[in-house]
Parts: structure tokens; C-alpha cells; sequence
């Protein structure tokens, strides 16, 4: 009786715990719900049960017997309803069926508390009290037990079709539920009413302890409901809570001890602060070592998620293909959820609208002929249709739905063209071991796919695991994007590299023409006629100039620009320069000088040609974008820092913050009523800025509107092993 009393209450309790765990996780979730609703009817079921064996008058006990009846009701009901919507489906409510089980749910529950179902209790020979069944039986019977067979059918129908986790769910469940029906059926109702045997009814409140064994045994190993994210919290947070009350109160207890209960208000003041700096301190190791132990119990091995994807960042910044990148990104998803395989498609769009395969990569698979590589494939089709990641799993849950809708003829024709196209993807994934797929989308067209297996360990996908995938996910789309990038910038600049080759040869011959013209080398030119082909002369300078820039852009970028390093007397450079720029100062009455503060400056280790390259640029800019005034070109060296200082200033028109954010970008020009007319390429700073950093050297601006722009650039005294920018 005692030992009755205990279990049965655990039983309550465990349940209700479950229950409420369960409910508060996922309440959108109808499974949930209903399991839920089963256990709340269980424990109504149990207190009745108990109260009927123990009531004191014959009054109650006839009023908990037929309470009994409705809680019986009532966990017919929702196991039945728990078992249809299992996994995570959704309840038809409006079909008639549902309707008439919950009508006649109704209906035979008010039956159960009338005199319809038990009439009254009868005294039997060994002083014990039976109650008397009436014509309601016959609405009760079918009803409860037509609801557990049916949905122990459903439930052994289901378990013979699934996969994986879900079948070892459903085992359990089937295991947990199928005993506890079996054993109420058995001695609560066939004995009792058929042979007259209620001695088991005693034992009825043990009945559901299988049940909640079986869902918690399940919820443990097998995540149903996935609920032990919650689970771990709560021990987290109680287990913290207890040792850091156990700290603070042992401290407390000590000091009070050591001071022999002698302590004032400012020393008490002290042992609280104390006790709270060592709590302080030891919070946080404290916190990691619990959740290491319940990580360990509850998920054997857990990831952090930051941390993965952090890892995976890193990764990523290191690679350089799209092969390695994709290799990456599935390696990790592998490691951390502990995979038997993936692979990664890449898109392209196909003819007539349709996606094609552009690309695979796969990790684990063995053998190449399971994956798909048809780009008519239904799979593929299907999955760059499809925004969100999906389990095979639901999947299945999905098409069985859609059967029954197909069987009762609810439905049009593209719904079963639809529901075909499913069905081969999911024979397609079946057979490819997968268990879920993550399409890859930007801007809502399909660049990709990633496809994933079943977990080694048997585990379904948990909510955490999905929120991983969605952000691994990201990080695929990126790096073919980024691939995408690199590829488009490829061709572009290697077109230009040969593009500008081939227009260099015929316009320097357009150039060398052109000046032996205007030199009057072959006879004399007529005056307009010179005037027009100056105007040519000019015109070619500038295309001439132009194709160099972009050459050495594409130089630039695709790495292929030589810096031939040597010791330079960059004051000769300087003087160079300014020779070579002076006419063109003097066109515009500029003073152009060259100050040197030092007499010797050391020498500089440069390319001579691109330092030439780099200081008529900046002057002849100077010269270009500076109306009336001077400029005036510097040199200091540095030995400490290992450098020499080139200033190139100006008296000129100058630039605002938001424009000279933008210098050193290419194709950038300034566009103000002043600039117009000044002819450029905007690839000027850009091209400097990059041969500089590959010298080893910095480049820097500062100017003010109206009065003029300041730049400076370093270049190294020692040699620059190693260039800054490759
Ligand atoms: P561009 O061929 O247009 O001169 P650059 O890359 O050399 O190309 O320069 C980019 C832009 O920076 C120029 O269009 C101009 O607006 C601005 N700029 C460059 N140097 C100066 C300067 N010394 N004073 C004022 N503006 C300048």
C-alpha cells in the first residue's frame, strides 16, 4: 500500500514534469500537444483511480469510478490524436472523421459520469464493492478501445515505414504505450467486467510508470520532443544555484565560527564582500564545469556554436578555391554533428529556365554513382525551388499527408504532379542516405545545395543543429560568391591584359606617325590642318595613357606586376621628373622646386621605372589639379624607421573628407565645376598606391579645400624582403 502510494506518486510527478517540459518547449507543435494532453489525462487517470480505491463512502467511490471512465476517455482520445499527428504533422480537423471522434469523444464522456455507463455499485460477498455496467458500455467499449487498437495500428504502421531516429522513437513510444494500454484494457476492464476479477484494479496506478519510463528513456537517448536543451538549463541553473548558496552560506559559517560569534556590523560587512568576490570569481569556472558534466550525460558531445563558426571563418579566409572552400565548410558540418557524408552542388541556370549543375563536391560518399549528376533531375529542380532547408524526414511526413488527401480525391491535378515530383526526391534522397538538405540561395535564385547524411550516431536534425546549418549554410553561399567574384575578375583582367597589348602596338605607331607629321619630317602641314592633327596628337597621348593605366591594373591584379628592387638616389629621380614635367608647369605659370632638408639622403631600395612611374603621377596631378600657385616636392629620410619621405604639395584646389575617402579607389575622380575639362583616368592614385605598398612603402593625403593637397609616400632605406601587397 505504502510502496502503491510512493510510485504512483512519482509516476505523477515524473509525468508531469515531462508533460511540462514537453508543453513549454514546443506549444505550437500539435504532437507536442497532444502528448501534453495524454499526460494530464494520465494523471487525472491515476487520481482517480486511487480515489476510487480509497474512497470512505460508497458515494464518492461511485462518483471516482465513473471519473476514472473519463480520464479513460480522455487518454483513448489524445494517445489516438498524439499518434496521428506524430512526428510534428498538423490535425485535419476539418475532416468529418475528426469531427465525429471528437463529437462522440463529447458524447461519451458525459455518458461516462451519468448512470449510463455505471448504473451503481454493487456489495460483493468478499465486502468489496463492484460497480454495475449499463447500457452505456456499449458507447464506451467501442469508442476507448476502437481508439487504442486504431492508433496502436497507426503507430506499428508508422514505425514499420520510418527511418533512423524516428523509428527508434516510435518503438519506444509503441513499447511505452502499447504495455500501459494492454495492462489498463486487461485488468481494468476485461477481468472486472468479464470475469469479475477487480483485484489488478489496485495495481492500475502503476500502470502508467511504463509509460513515463519508456517517453523519458526516449526523450534521453533519442530526442523525442527535443527537449533536453531545457533539461539542461534547468540542471544548470539549479546545480549553480546550489553550490553558489552552499559557498556563500559555508564561508558565512566559517568566519562566524573562526570570530566566535563576536562580529560587528562592519566586519560582517567584510565576510559578505569576501564571500561575494569568491563567488565573483568562481561563477563562471563554475558554470563551464556543470554544463561540461551535463553536456556529457545528456548530449555526449555538444558543440558551441559561435565557436564552430568561427573556426569555419577562419578556415575559409585561408583557402583560396571553391573546392577547398566547399571541402571546408563540409568537413566541419561533418565533425560537429558527426556525419557520415555530404555534398555540395553549385549552380548554374540551365536552358529554358531550368537550374544545371556546375559543380560537386563531395566528403565521405565512396563511391561516386550515388550522387546525382543529371541536371534534369528532379532533385535539383525541386531544391532551387525551394527556399528553406529540409529533412528527409518531414519530407515523408509531408507525402503520406498528401496520399490521404490524394486517396479521398480532394485534389487537382498539378497537387498529384507536385506530389510525384516529391516522391522522387525523396527516393532520390532515400537513396543517397541523406537526411537533409540545405538549398543555397541569394537574392531568391538558386546558386547551390548541400546535402547531408543521417548522424553516425542514428540521431535525427535538432533545432539546434538546423540553426547551424542555416548559418553554414551563409558561409557556403558566400565563398561561391566569392569564387564567383574571383572567377568573373580573372576573365575581366586578363581580357584586358590582352586587349591593351594588342591596342598598344597600333596606337604608339599612330603616335610615332603623328609626330614625325607635326615635326614637319616628311614636308610641310598646313596650318589647320596642324591644328586638327594636334588635336589627334593630344587625343592618341590620352588613349595611349589610358591603355597603360589599365594595363598596369590588370598588372596589379592579377599579380603579375614586377617590382626589379635596387639601391636609387631618389633626389635624382625627384630632379628627373621635375625635368621632365617643367614645361608643362610653365604652361600654367606654376613655381615647381624641389626642397631637400638633407644633403645626402640615403639611397631607397625601388623599381626605378615604377618610382618614375609613381612621382609623375603625383607632380603632373599636382601640376593638373592646381590652377595658380606652386608646388613643392620634399624628401626627408628616417634611420630609425628605415625610410625616406617623398611630400609632393600644392597650392591647388584641394578635396573635401568625403572625396579624398575615395582617392586611391579606381576610376574615382573628383567631380566639381573645378575639375571639368581636366582630362584623366581616375587610375592614377590607384596604380600608385599599389606600386608603393609592393615597394614596401605607405602613401598618404591630407588637403584642404581651396588651398591645396599634401601627399606623402615612403619607400624603404633597407631591403623589403617581402612585398606588402602581392
Ligand atoms: P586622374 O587621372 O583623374 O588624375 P588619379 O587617380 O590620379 O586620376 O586621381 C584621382 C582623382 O583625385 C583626380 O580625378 C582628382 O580629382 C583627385 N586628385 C588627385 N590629385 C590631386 C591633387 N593634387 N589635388 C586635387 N585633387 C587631386
Amino acid at each position: 500500500m505504502v510502496l502503491e502510494i510512493i510510485v504512483a506518486t512519482i509516476a505523477v510527478i515524473a509525468n508531469c514534469a515531462i508533460a511540462f517540459l514537453v508543453f513549454v518547449h514546443n506549444r505550437r507543435s500539435a504532437t507536442t500537444r497532444f502528448f501534453f494532453y495524454l499526460s494530464l489525462a494520465i494523471i487525472a487517470w491515476i487520481v482517480a483511480t486511487f480515489l476510487s480505491l480509497h474512497s470512505a463512502t460508497e458515494v464518492q467511490k461511485l462518483f471516482w469510478t465513473r471519473a476514472v471512465m473519463l480520464t479513460a476517455t480522455a487518454q483513448a482520445l489524445f494517445f489516438y490524436l498524439l499518434v496521428i499527428t506524430f512526428p510534428d504533422a498538423r490535425l485535419p480537423l476539418a475532416s468529418n472523421r475528426y469531427k465525429f471522434i471528437l463529437g462522440a469523444g463529447l458524447l461519451v464522456a458525459i455518458t461516462a459520469l451519468s448512470p449510463f455507463l455505471f448504473t451503481h455499485l454493487e456489495l460483493q460477498p468478499n465486502s468489496s464493492y463492484s460497480p454495475i455496467p449499463g447500457p452505456g458500455m456499449a458507447l464506451f467499449l467501442p469508442y476507448a478501445l476502437g481508439l487504442v487498437v486504431s492508433g496502436l495500428w497507426v503507430m506499428i504502421r508508422k514505425f514499420r515505414h520510418s527511418h533512423g531516429v524516428k523509428r527508434n522513437q516510435l518503438k519506444l513510444l509503441l513499447a511505452g504505450t502499447g504495455l500501459m494500454f494492454i495492462l489498463i484494457i486487461v485488468f481494468n476492464l476485461l477481468l472486472p467486467l468479464l470475469a469479475n476479477i477487480s483485484s489488478g484494479v489496485d495495481f492500475s496506478p502503476l500502470f502508467p510508470v511504463i509509460f513515463v519510463g519508456f517517453t523519458a528513456y526516449a526523450i534521453i537517448t533519442q530526442h523525442l520532443f527535443d527537449i533536453r536543451v531545457i533539461i539542461r538549463r534547468t540542471i544548470i541553473f539549479a546545480g549553480l544555484l546550489t553550490i553558489v548558496f552552499g559557498i556563500y552560506s559555508a564561508i558565512i559559517v566559517l568566519v562566524t565560527q573562526l570570530f566566535q560569534q563576536n562580529i560587528n556590523t562592519r566586519e560582517s560587512f567584510f565576510t559578505n564582500l569576501f564571500a561575494a568576490l569568491v563567488i565573483g570569481f568562481t561563477f563562471e569556472p563554475l558554470r563551464r564545469w556543470i554544463s561540461d558534466r551535463t553536456d556529457q550525460w545528456l548530449f555526449k558531445k555538444e558543440y558551441e556554436q559561435q565557436t564552430v563558426l568561427k573556426e569555419l571563418g577562419q578556415k575559409l579566409n585561408n583557402v583560396v578555391g571553391l573546392d577547398e572552400a566547399l571541402e571546408s565548410v563540409m568537413q566541419t558540418v561533418a565533425k560537429v554533428l558527426h556525419l557520415k557524408h555530404a555534398v555540395t552542388y553549385v549552380f548554374q541556370p540551365g536552358e529554358n529556365n531550368t537550374t544545371a549543375i556546375k559543380r560537386v563536391k563531395q566528403v565521405g560518399y565512396s563511391t561516386a554513382a550515388k550522387l546525382i549528376l543529371e541536371d534534369r533531375d528532379f532533385t535539383v529542380q525541386y531544391f532551387s525551388q525551394t527556399p528553406t532547408i529540409c529533412l528527409t524526414s518531414d519530407l515523408r511526413t509531408e507525402l503520406e499527408q498528401e496520399e490521404a488527401l490524394i486517396e479521398q480525391n480532394k485534389v487537382e491535378a498539378t497537387f498529384i504532379r507536385q506530389h510525384a515530383i516529391k516522391q522522387a526526391v525523396l527516393k532520390k534522397l532515400e537513396s543517397m542516405e541523406v537526411a537533409a538538405a540545405v538549398p543555397l540561395q541569394l537574392n531568391n535564385q538558386p546558386i547551390g545545395l548541400l546535402l547531408l547524411s543521417d548522424k553516425l550516431s542514428g540521431e535525427t536534425f535538432r533545432t539546434q543543429d538546423l540553426a547551424l546549418l542555416e548559418l553554414v549554410g551563409a558561409q557556403a553561399i558566400s565563398s561561391i560568391q566569392k569564387a564567383k567574384l574571383f572567377e568573373g575578375d580573372q576573365m575581366k583582367s586578363e581580357f584586358v591584359s590582352i586587349a591593351s597589348h594588342e591596342l598598344l602596338t597600333p596606337i604608339s605607331a599612330i603616335e610615332g606617325y603623328l609626330s614625325m607629321i607635326l615635326e614637319e619630317n616628311i614636308g610641310k602641314v598646313d596650318p589647320q590642318a596642324r591644328d586638327y592633327l594636334n588635336k589627334v596628337y593630344t587625343s592618341a597621348k590620352r588613349l595611349s595613357l589610358l591603355i597603360k593605366d589599365l594595363l598596369s591594373v590588370s598588372r596589379i591584379e592579377s599579380g603579375k606586376m614586377k617590382i626589379d628592387a635596387q639601391q636609387l638616389d631618389i633626389s635624382k629621380m625627384i630632379n628627373d621628373t621635375l625635368d621632365q614635367l617643367k614645361f608643362v608647369a610653365a604652361d600654367k605659370k606654376l613655381e615647381m622646386k624641389f626642397e631637400s632638408t638633407e644633403k645626402n639622403l640615403p639611397p631607397v631600395w625601388a623599381d626605378p621605372d615604377r618610382t618614375m612611374q609613381v612621382l609623375v603621377n603625383l607632380v603632373s596631378n599636382a601640376i593638373k589639379y592646381t590652377p595658380k600657385g606652386n608646388v613643392t616636392i620634399t624628401a626627408k629620410s628616417d634611420k630609425h624607421l628605415g625610410i625616406v619621405t617623398v611630400t609632393v604639395a600644392d597650392s591647388g584646389l584641394g578635396m573635401d573628407k568625403d572625396q579624398m575617402s575615395h582617392l586611391f579607389t579606381k576610376f574615382y575622380r573628383v567631380d566639381t565645376p573645378q575639375t571639368t575639362g581636366i582630362q584623366g583616368t581616375g587610375l592614377g592614385l590607384y596604380i600608385t598606391k599599389s606600386i608603393i605598398e609592393k615597394m614596401g612603402g605607405s602613401i598618404t593625403c591630407k588637403s584642404v579645400v581651396g588651398q591645396g593637397s599634401t601627399f606623402s609616400f615612403t619607400l624603404p632605406i633597407f631591403k623589403v624582403e617581402t612585398s606588402v601587397v602581392a
